[in-house]
């Protein structure tokens, strides 16, 4: 009896303090979806929840924002769990390891990765809080992580905007300015990024230190919380084909699970939804591709609504779709989601086992060599997720040659790097370095190719045995340089990487005077390419302190300065030569604004500032007319769509008159348009003589019929003339990451990197064969000569999302190579 009422007065303190607990509407003041909180009040109700109930919730900074907003993650059990919450996540990693037999479900849910999709961090709030009090019982067995804002930066640019320009009270009406974001919308980070397309690349600030919490946990399920357009209604789980060969039947199933699950409440609520279409499973770079790869139950979630909804709007049906009835759609989905993953806990833990067991995929290992700068920039992005790899141990490796396309014996040394499939994370390195990824679709949402060994260009085979190497993780690849030569005539640094151009961009802005050579030549035995730099202790005899900051800077950037004695080459032309040409402290400026592409935008803005570190100056569109472009050496045109209002002929005219007297134009994808159609430029496009269209009769193949014009993301090998400038450091062939059918002739001169009429197929990924017949013979970069200036033109964009390392220094030369 005295337990009995022991427990009864315990049950009503538990009853009482769930009632005490404040729902997001009373915490914030306002009724939640009748306004958008601002991220450091959803912080604020979090810290309060954490404060409130510290034996159910914790809440834990993992990071900060570009413009310096807390990152957080909210973990949410019971308290026994919370209490032994660090055992609880070591016996799920050791799961990992074939070891224990947990059974607690690890779930993990991710809001508002794309900032203008603002319902999400809203109906984390309502979630989290019936999660403590209503829905507590799936909390016996579940540990349940919250993100509630994974971009905060781009939901703050959203949310700004929207009360800057919303209607009081605010308007349905869909043509109101409420509903029509600026150029800068808040769907990207901070650097125009989209973290949904980043999970893989780890390009960005918000996801390096997202990685490092996301291995520690692992979780059985990851969700992914989204907003698409206003029309349509919702969309969930299971996702549409492709779905990539790695996902286990498991993974197919319990997408399906969880999807019937979501039917069942929204069939009652008389709600519409869709599964099966548009979102696949192949691009490993989302936030349901690349839980999936390791091990989770990976889901996107799609509301209907997103920058175009503000806080309330009429659909093209004529039916208002509010924040509120968003939130509550996200919320159901989140609950049923935890729902399922409680009630298969023990499953889902059994299966998540099986995904770690060895997995016998066809290549065992992926064998590489290159340069030690290239070696060391994979291994980075490696051991942020936790890949192991080693060193070759043996002299030769077999397989198949990411190169030529053909197996092929490859010498190896104590150098080579080694990634294996006998790992624990052996579907992501199947995944990201396989040389070509089965499409059991072709109708796809993204890139279809990425591999790894083509992405930072190196030398690569797979071979189908295992090939022996030293698990060696911390070996550093490159050498630590030498202390420098204090007497030296000269210095020689290479010109190979884009660690190298980081290197001399540094140089530059200390004022470092540094020559390169546009010729190969021999020094004491040693041959140097194009593009080799060349640091005179003549050029910098008035630089205070010189000695002291090359090497400074050399050891920072991990440079082997060779010294020379004197300026007299063996071969090749002297240090004095005309052909041993200054390098210049170039002043560049990039084009922001409509109609540039915000994305290729904050590509090269990334660029500047987080890669080569070097300073940039952002014009506007708006205002672009007004600026004396004879300030800058340089001016960077991103990709964009309709460029031709902007350079009406008096700006064109400007243009031209700016690059005769020796400015530099660099041009990227759609910015070409504009530059093709100007008669004194040489750049044209490449005709084809028109295809008797076959009209296919039946309206529903249009879609399939399309695509034989498309090239969805696809890896192709150009042919590159490394005597140019434009490819110092490059050897004679690149794989360039081909976004679309955009085709340009050959320059007459200046044709650098291009497809001849035998290169249309691509290495990896998927090309229609219209698109594939009309890039013959087309130009991938090249420069045109205009005057004392030049026209630099990217047809593919080298920068793409930041990841393709090996299209880095091209860029890097159009800025200080190509003069
Ligand atoms: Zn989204």
């Amino acid at each position: 009896m005295k337990f009995f009422t022991s427990l009864v007065i315990l049950f009503i303190c538990l009853n009482l303090k769930a009632q005490e607990l404040q729902s997001p509407s009373e915490f914030l003041g306002y009724e939640l979806g009748s306004q958008f909180t601002r991220h450091h009040r959803v912080v604020d109700y979090y810290e309060y929840l954490a404060k409130s109930d510290p034996t159910k919730l914790q809440l834990k900074n993992y990071g900060q924002t570009n413009e310096g907003r807390p990152l957080v993650l909210a973990y949410i059990s019971s308290s026994e769990n919370i209490k032994n919450l660090d055992t609880i996540q070591q016996e799920h990693i050791k799961n990992t390891e074939g070891v224990g037999n947990p059974s607690t479900a690890i779930v993990w849910m991710s809001y508002n990765v794309h900032g203008n999709e603002s319902v999400s961090t809203e109906a984390s709030m309502k979630t989290v809080y019936e999660l403590l009090t209503k829905k507590s019982e799936y909390l016996k067995n579940t540990v349940v992580i919250i993100d509630p804002c994974v971009n905060p930066d781009g939901r703050e640019r959203y949310v700004n905007w929207y009360y800057q320009f919303k209607n009081t009270p605010n308007t349905v009406d869909p043509n109101s300015k409420e509903h029509h974001e600026p150029w800068l919308n808040g769907r990207a980070n901070h650097y125009m990024f989209d973290l949904n397309r980043d999970w893989a690349w780890l390009t960005q600030t918000e996801s390096q230190q997202r990685i490092k919490v996301y291995n520690k946990w692992l979780p059985h399920v990851h969700v992914d919380f989204h907003e698409q357009g206003v029309d349509n209604p919702y969309y969930f789980a299971p996702a549409a084909e492709p779905f990539h060969e790695v996902i286990t039947d498991f993974q197919r199933e319990f997408q399906t699970t969880v999807g019937k699950n979501h039917a069942k409440y929204f069939d009652a609520n008389g709600w519409f939804y869709f599964t099966k279409e548009v979102f696949d499973l192949l691009y490993p770079s989302y936030g349901d591709t690349y839980p999936t790869y390791n091990g989770s139950i990976g889901m996107t979630y799609e509301q209907g609504g997103s920058g175009r909804a503000g806080l309330g709007v009429i659909t093209s049906l004529g039916d208002t779709l509010t924040l509120k009835d968003r939130i509550l759609h996200h919320h159901t989905t989140g609950l049923s989601t935890l729902e399922i993953a409680s009630q298969n806990a023990v499953q889902l833990n059994k299966e998540f086992k099986k995904f770690y067991l060895p997995k016998n995929y066809k290549y065992k290992s992926y064998v590489l060599n290159g340069n030690p700068n290239k070696i060391e920039a994979l291994t980075n992005l490696l051991a942020q997720h936790e890949i192991e790899y080693g060193w070759a141990t043996g002299k030769t490796a077999k397989g198949f040659n990411f190169s030529t396309g053909k197996n092929s014996l490859v010498k190896t040394s104590n150098h080579t790097l080694v990634v294996g499939t006998d790992q624990k994370k052996a579907t992501l390195v199947k995944v990201l370095f396989e040389p070509s990824t089965k499409l059991s679709d072709s109708l796809t949402y993204d890139i279809t190719a990425w591999s790894l060994p083509y992405a930072y260009g190196l030398e690569a085979v797979a071979s189908e045995s295992k090939v022996n190497a030293t698990l060696d993780t911390h070996k550093a690849t490159v050498q630590k340089p030498e202390q420098i030569n204090q007497k030296a005539y000269a210095f020689i640094a290479e010109w190979n990487s884009f660690s190298d151009a980081q290197f001399l961009a540094e140089l530059v802005q200390n004022n470092i005077k540094t020559r390169h050579a546009k010729a190969p030549f021999s020094l004491d035995g040693i041959q140097y390419d194009r593009g080799t730099l060349i640091i005179t202790k003549a050029d910098n005899k008035n630089a205070p302190d010189f000695l002291n900051t090359l090497s400074k800077i050399a050891a920072k950037h991990k440079k082997t300065l060779k010294a020379s004695n004197t300026g007299f080459v063996e071969d090749g032309k002297d240090f004095g030569s005309h052909s041993v040409q200054p390098l210049k402290q170039v002043k560049v400026a990039v084009l922001s604004g409509k109609p540039t592409a915000t994305l290729n935008f904050g590509e090269i803005w990334h660029y500047f500032e987080q890669q080569l570190n070097y300073p940039v100056t952002i014009l506007d569109t708006e205002y672009y007319k007004n600026v004396n472009l004879s300030n800058y050496d340089i001016l960077i045109l991103p990709n964009g769509n309709n460029y031709d209002k902007l350079f009406n002929p008096n700006r064109m005219n400007d243009l031209k008159d700016w690059i005769k007297n020796g400015g530099k134009l660099i041009a990227i994808g759609g910015a070409l348009k504009p530059l093709s159609k100007e008669e004194k430029f040489k750049l044209k496009p490449k005709t084809v003589e028109a295809d008797s269209f076959a009209l296919v009769p039946i309206y529903d193949h249009n879609q399939r019929e399309q695509i034989r014009n498309e090239i969805t993301g696809a890896i192709f090998k150009t042919k590159v003339d490394p005597t140019h400038p434009l490819a110092y450091g490059y050897g004679d062939s690149y794989f360039s990451l081909k976004l679309g059918g955009a085709a340009y002739n050959y320059l007459e001169n200046g044709t650098v990197a291009y497809l001849d009429a035998n290169s249309t197929v691509p290495a990896a990924g998927f090309a229609g064969v219209d698109a594939q017949d009309k890039i013959g013979e087309t130009l991938v970069f090249g420069v045109e000569e205009y005057g004392k200036g030049q026209l630099i033109y990217f047809v593919d964009n080298p920068l793409f999302r930041g990841f393709w390392e090996n299209g880095k220094l091209f860029f890097a030369n159009a800025l200080f190579m190509v003069n």
